[in-house]
């Protein structure tokens, strides 16, 4: 069990969107822009300068939306680091237990 479970599941999507934008992004704006190219019976280096800004609009959107994601105890910028810098909240914190693990050996 995590504290906050919702908000870290936003942030493992945001995170995963972001790193998915950028890997299959750019191979996937090189490819509209070679389709556009001989659709529209362009130069390919005009394609590329449509479609690799609005690759790079889009993906910086999804960057920043990590790097803003709010701390969910603070609610300041988390930054993507591992720790928030404001509350010291680590990145996916676990929740402690509500009882705490009785031993076997107490009796
Ligand atoms: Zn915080």
């Amino acid at each position: 069990m995590t504290l906050y479970p919702e908000q870290w599941r936003d942030y493992r999507w945001r995170h995963w969107s972001a790193v998915v934008g950028l890997l299959f992004g750019l191979p996937t704006a090189f490819f509209i822009a070679y389709a556009l190219s001989h659709h529209f019976n362009l130069k390919i280096d005009t394609a590329l300068l449509i479609v690799i800004p609005v690759w790079a609009a889009l993906w910086l959107w999804l960057a920043l939306r990590v790097t803003r994601f709010p701390c969910p105890s603070c609610g300041a910028p988390f930054n993507s680091s591992h720790r928030c810098c404001h509350c010291g909240l680590w990145l996916y914190e676990q929740a402690p237990p509500n009882d705490p693990p009785t031993d076997p050996t107490d009796q």
